[in-house]
């Protein structure tokens, strides 16, 4: 991200539907008041095209608009009801590799009314591995599973972001959550790279905290968090407690960041029970546009106009979803709204705090992962087995005589306890077991060698479901043990 200047002038402005139009030309209104330096190239995506016949909203020429420019201003879309549409979020997110989404959660009380008046903490979530990469299968009767993927620069990409962000806004702390107590391999690695990068940012406070106190502690507290990063189903499930236990998402706005392009909308939908009335609140958009203007480095643009926008909030010029007797001054229109923060652009908030951002954009490069060394030093054979009243000691005597002679059955497990040797009677047993082989101390672990032991298995009637292989990675253990082991 962040090119050469030239690129990074021009947006890709999605006008959207419903309220977008509207809340779109106020949105670029103030930026061209505040003298963004931005050139804009429009493309029509979402309800018309999903019409056109384009089943995910989008045509093939404003995808190529859309992958040319490193940023895009995204207006909500209207997505068809009816089947056979595809989420055009989904696609876009998937299809540029848009690693980190961001969602801030600030409460402006008194001026907004809030539950949580100190509320500021923005979630910055890992949104391309995790459970989501979407690895699924069903291999016995009883048993399906998914693949949990996490990697190194999956991991150091959006924690570097993390930091970075809290830099560029000026945060103080930044914490992890993940639930590394169970998932050691997986979750540990986010945590681990999360420590490592932390040490780089000594001007920026650094916790870990477990996924589900850690979210508790959201729930209850938001106030006491400032930036959180954690994976992809930790952060989704996250954000929605986040955005309830802030209430109002009229003042909210995301971001999904890639390493080439960039996308920044407003959290709330088309609202077509308002459209056309010149009474929506652009102020999502308005967020949108001004971490779009951060990200590409144009931070000073971005704080006067939120400054002038937190001005215009506190002097009581509110819209219609936000007007409050007593409180508010004036009821005004979309387009009012977007002229009063003009009038106030260069003028900083007296009762709310204002805000300073620093100049640079934000930038992750990824750094390559060093090979280490990787041996082979066993293999996690699963079966589909539920013969002998599904007796472990039956299957592992079994095993043993199936093996060839120079593989040892290490373990058996059963949902990850194990079972043999000296498995317990009550443990729940179903239809999938996973039996830890390792070669006897004189013998060579290779493919050749795991080839031959589920050659035998299989010829001994074994329905062999797949296999994992054990590698240690600079003398390393890489694998999880049995519970119980
Ligand atoms: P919505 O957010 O559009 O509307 C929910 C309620 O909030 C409505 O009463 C609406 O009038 C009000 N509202 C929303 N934005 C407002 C604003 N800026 N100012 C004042 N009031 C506002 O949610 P919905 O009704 O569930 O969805 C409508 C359409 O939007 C659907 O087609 C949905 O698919 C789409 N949608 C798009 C996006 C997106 O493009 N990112 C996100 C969510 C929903």
């Amino acid at each position: 991200m962040n090119a050469a200047a030239d690129s990074l002038a021009t947006v890709t402005v999605v006008p959207g539907d419903g309220i977008g139009p509207e809340i779109m030309d106020a949105t670029l209104a103030i930026l061209d008041a505040a003298g963004a330096p931005l050139r804009y190239e429009t493309v029509s995506i979402g309800k018309q095209m999903y019409e056109q016949g384009h089943t995910s909203g989008i045509s093939p020429e404003a995808w190529d608009t859309i992958r040319r420019n490193p940023v895009f201003l995204k207006a909500p879309i209207t997505t068809p009801s009816g089947g056979g549409y595809k989420s055009l979020n989904v696609t876009i997110r998937k299809s540029l590799n848009l690693f980190a989404n961001v969602r801030l959660s600030k409460s402006y009380a008194p001026f907004v009314a809030s539950s949580h008046p100190g509320m500021n903490l923005v979630i910055v979530r890992e949104n391309e591995e995790d459970l989501y990469a979407g690895i699924e299968h069903q291999q016995t009767p009883e048993v399906t599973q998914v693949l949990k993927l996490v990697t190194r620069p999956g991991c150091e990409r959006i924690v570097r972001y993390a930091f970075e962000y809290a830099r560029a806004y000026g945060r103080r702390k930044v914490t992890c959550m993940t639930k590394d107590n169970i998932m050691k391999l997986t979750d540990g690695l986010f945590h681990r790279v999360f420590d490592e990068i932390a040490r780089e940012y000594d001007d920026i406070e650094s916790d870990h905290q477990i996924i589900d106190i850690g979210a508790a502690r959201v729930a209850a507290q938001p106030e006491h968090f400032d930036v959180i990063v954690t994976l992809n189903l930790y952060g989704d499930i996250l954000s929605d407690i986040v955005s309830q236990v802030a209430g109002s998402v009229g003042h909210a706005g995301s971001a999904n960041i890639g390493e080439h392009v960039a996308m920044f909308e407003a959290v709330h939908g088309s609202a077509p029970d308002i459209a056309g009335k010149d009474v929506a609140n652009p102020s999502g958009l308005l967020w949108a546009a001004t971490q779009m203007l951060v990200h590409v480095g144009e931070a000073q643009v971005a704080e006067t106009i939120k400054n002038a926008w937190l001005t215009t909030l506190e002097s009581g010029i509110h819209t219609a979803d936000i007007y409050r007797e007593g409180l508010s001054s004036r009821e005004v229109g979309t387009q009012a709204f977007s002229q009063a923060v003009i009038e106030r652009l260069g003028e900083r908030p007296k009762q709310l705090t204002p805000v300073n951002y620093r100049q640079g954009g934000i930038s992750v490069r990824p750094t390559p992962t060093p090979r280490s060394n990787k041996e082979l030093v066993g293999v996690d054979v699963f079966l589909d087995w539920s013969q002998d009243g599904r007796d472990p000691d039956a299957l592992g005597s079994a095993l043993e005589g199936a093996a060839p002679g120079d593989w040892g059955l290490k373990m058996i497990t059963n949902r990850g306890v194990k079972v043999y040797p000296e498995g317990l009677p009550e443990t729940f047993r179903t239809d999938h077991w996973r039996c830890r082989f390792v070669q006897r101390a004189d013998a060579a672990t290779d493919f050749g060698a795991v080839l031959g032991l589920l050659g035998a298995l299989h010829d001994r009637g074994f329905g062999v479901i797949k296999t994992e292989h054990l590698y240690t990675f600079a003398g390393e253990r890489a694998y999880s043990l049995g519970q119980g082991e």
